[in-house]
């Protein structure tokens, strides 16, 4: 059974046609201010055309969007501007009979790593490390929405940490602040090499990561660091839903097995229970096709 797929970010609208979790057509529209529904609409039409299908080959449509969702419903957004705020009822009007479903894009892409690991997981965490750090939380196999769609933003729990860093929400040492892109290469600008390194004001993440897998010190320094604040956060979740699994994705997650077994380390070092040690880590696998994978997932389950 065909599903469309449908992850609305800050600049592309990615649609795909879904079916048993595997993309088989995708089509790509710039997301333009005022007229992202419009475009999101246009853009289904437009990838069904392509794939040789019509609307009655399709049995739903997940969507996502960039911003605090609950229940189908959206508030504001905070880096798109839409044309208007009932979303999901503008896309009732143009699909009509359709099952919809509209989720939180870090949510949706939690559901859709879920959905490919090997057995179903009643309590996991999924983190997105880019940017910013977006997250999801699956609690007794229902994603953690709140009571207005900020459940689940652990990119804005306080750490305990050194730095003070300002985070774009207004508040202070915000996890994103220290473990996102951004905050890695603020720790690189903040910490002080000891001696010879090839990481300078300039460099990236990838290159930072790039140099610690080579060995160069100072940039294990600042790997190391950020682990440590990544394994601090990860505790905590044992004490808000005790995640049997995490799973770290985004692009900063490219830096793989190198990146997991400093995360796996620092946590290590940080247990004090002996309950804290039954968490496993993964990486994550479906890169950016998450969103629309676990947006279809969710609209499939809500419509078995
Ligand atoms: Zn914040």
């Amino acid at each position: 059974m065909k599903y469309i797929g449908v992850d609305i970010g800050g600049t592309t609208i990615k649609l795909g046609v879904i079916e048993d979790a595997t993309i088989l057509f995708v089509h790509n529209v710039p997301t333009i201010k005022k007229q992202v529904i419009k475009g999101t609409i246009a853009g289904i039409h437009e990838l069904l055309q392509h794939a040789g299908l019509s609307l009655s080959d399709i049995q739903g449509i997940g969507l996502t969007l960039p911003g605090p969702v609950f229940d189908n419903q959206v508030s504001y957004l905070p880096n798109i501007e839409l044309e208007r705020l009932d979303v999901y009822q503008a896309f009732q009007e143009a699909f009509a009979g359709k099952p919809i479903v509209m989720l939180n894009d870090a949510n949706a892409a939690t559901i859709g790593e879920i959905s490919k690991l090997s057995m179903p997981v009643k309590d996991a965490v999924m983190f997105t490390i880019g940017t910013g750090l977006g997250s999801g939380i699956v609690a007794n196999y229902q994603v953690v929405e709140g009571a207005n769609g900020q459940g689940g933003e652990l990119g804005h729990v306080t750490l305990h940490s050194p730095y003070n860093f300002k985070c774009g929400c207004g508040k202070r040492d915000c996890a994103e602040t220290v473990l996102s892109a951004k905050g890695i290469r603020r720790l690189a600008t903040v910490l002080k090499p000891s001696g010879a390194t090839k990481i300078t004001k300039s460099s990236n993440v990838k290159q930072i990561f790039n140099q610690a897998k080579l060995g160069d010190a100072f940039a294990l320094d600042v790997v190391n660091e950020w682990a440590k604040y990544m394994a601090q956060l990860v505790l905590q979740l044992n004490v808000i839903t005790n995640p049997s699994v995490v799973i770290f994705g985004g692009g900063v997650a490219n830096a793989g097995e190198f990146l997991l077994a400093k995360i796996q380390e620092a946590y290590d070092n940080a247990v004090v229970l002996p309950s804290d040690k039954r968490l496993t880590m993964r990486l994550a696998t479906l890169g950016n096709d998450a969103g629309m994978i676990g947006a279809v997932h969710a609209c499939m389950q809500e419509n078995l």
